[in-house]
């Protein structure tokens, strides 16, 4: 079997859904698992109905009218018949979600968010899947939540492999397959989320449980590149790298594959392939073993939006481990992710990503035993395989502030210019 990811870019708007329909005519469907994520941007348009939601915004309904009309209006390009049953199918999710804000008595912010941004992968899959049918291409809409199991981590669900394993393996393999990505359900059958893009997750976890041929993540890309064509001149693909070297890129920050998605396929040696829905024809990137994978150029990425901070301690002591591991202790519980870190006798720095803006608080509790410094909005570039010369490209016109080498990488922290 083989497992085809489509993201929101490739399903955001009904041209987008035709080509996925023509991707598969090309390349067959035959044993195919399709997971699909939420249409574009349906993801962040939830965020935006939740957020009002507990504001009690009088924005609500038209936060939610907003993401109504936006998949009313792919299904009137996509569906001549105005009496298909995906009409129907797709307003039932939405009234459902009407009934879930009016019932719902939780407080819990996360629980809440997974009912209500699941739906975005439910919305996608059921168009998807009536779209094929009118096409006359049979396949089989599965509810991912009956089995992709997890704990009640809600947002960054953790994924139970026995019993998923158990259920994945009843899965009808013949047929074309229809699941949404990013889902699961907790043992109360509670809607889960396995942390944002997390699409790609899904398509290794049911790689892993069937022992798939292969996972194909279509992208709008022709594969994975050496550097991110948005900030970088001359991006080229790499034809085949290893699953080391794509963990280590994507660990950096490169973000055409999720960092969760490789461990499972490596661990059974499934190879991953990142393909363009534009040319599905052309080879794209090989992941798979091999430590003679190492791309021969140098690989750029960039991480915008970080935070440089420095602490010293107030009485000239050293920072230590015991320190340390409570500076650790504090970014894990306010989560924080850390970048880079470097340290000198008394001073301690660290680049790191505040996506929840836990950093004002976690500055006030930090300042009662250092002192802090820091600088927002700095850039942190990372350079696998660098070269003096690849490393001058991108320090060049910018204030470097941290700069650290090791074997295979070089990483600078700046300040744009
Ligand atoms: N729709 C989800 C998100 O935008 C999952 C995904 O796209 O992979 O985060
Ligand atoms: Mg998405």
């Amino acid at each position: 079997m083989k497992i085809f990811k489509f993201g929101g870019a490739s399903v955001k708007d009904a041209d987008g859904i035709k080509n996925v329909f023509n991707v598969l005519e090309q390349v067959g469907h035959e044993n195919v698992l399709l997971v699909i994520s939420a249409m574009g941007k349906t993801t962040n348009a939830f965020e935006v109905v939740i957020k009002n939601y507990f504001d009690k915004s009088p924005e609500l309904q038209a936060s939610i009218q907003e993401v109504k009309k936006y998949h009313n209006q792919i299904l009137m390009e996509l569906f001549e018949d105005e009496n298909d049953a995906v009409f129907g199918a797709i307003n039932t999710i939405f009234s459902d979600l009407e009934s879930f804000l009016q019932h719902n008595k939780s407080p819990n912010y996360n629980f809440v968010y997974d009912q209500i941004v699941s739906l975005g992968e439910v919305l996608s899959t059921t168009v998807v899947s009536h779209y094929f049918n009118s096409r006359g291409l049979k396949n089989q809409w599965i509810d991912v939540r009956e089995l992709i199991k997890t704990d009640n981590t809600y947002r960054d669900a953790i994924v139970d492999w026995d019993l998923t394993q158990k259920n994945i393996k009843g899965l009808k393999k013949k047929t074309l397959n229809i699941t949404q990505g990013f889902l699961g359900s907790d043992e109360n059958g509670f809607t889960t989320t396995l942390g944002r893009e997390g699409s790609d997750y899904t398509a290794a976890i049911f790689a892993y449980c069937l022992g798939a041929e292969s996972v194909t993540i279509w992208k709008d890309v022709p594969g994975v590149l050496n550097a991110d064509p948005r900030y970088f001149e001359n991006a080229i693909l790499l034809n085949q790298i290893s699953y080391r070297e794509a963990i280590e890129l994507a660990f950096y920050g490169a973000t055409v594959i999720h960092p969760k998605t490789l461990q499972p396929l490596q661990k059974k040696e499934i190879p991953l392939y990142v393909k363009s829905f534009v040319n599905p024809l052309l080879p794209g990137t090989r992941v798979s073993k091999g430590a003679d994978l190492e791309p021969q150029a140098s690989c750029f990425i960039v991480k915008k939006d970080q935070l440089l901070i420095s602490l010293s301690s107030l009485d000239f002591s050293f920072i230590m481990e015991e320190n340390i591991s409570e500076i650790f202790g504090l970014l894990h519980k306010y989560k924080i992710k850390v970048t880079l870190i470097q340290n000198t006798a008394i001073s301690f720095s660290i680049c790191v990503e505040d996506k929840f803006g836990n950093f004002p608080e976690l500055k006030n509790v930090l300042a009662k035993k250092f002192q802090v410094t820091y600088n927002e909005n700095v850039s942190l570039y990372t350079i696998r395989h660098f070269t003096e010369a690849a490393a001058e490209t991108v320090a060049q016109g910018k204030e470097v502030l941290v700069k650290q080498i090791s074997r295979e990488t070089m990483q600078i922290v700046t300040k744009e210019a």
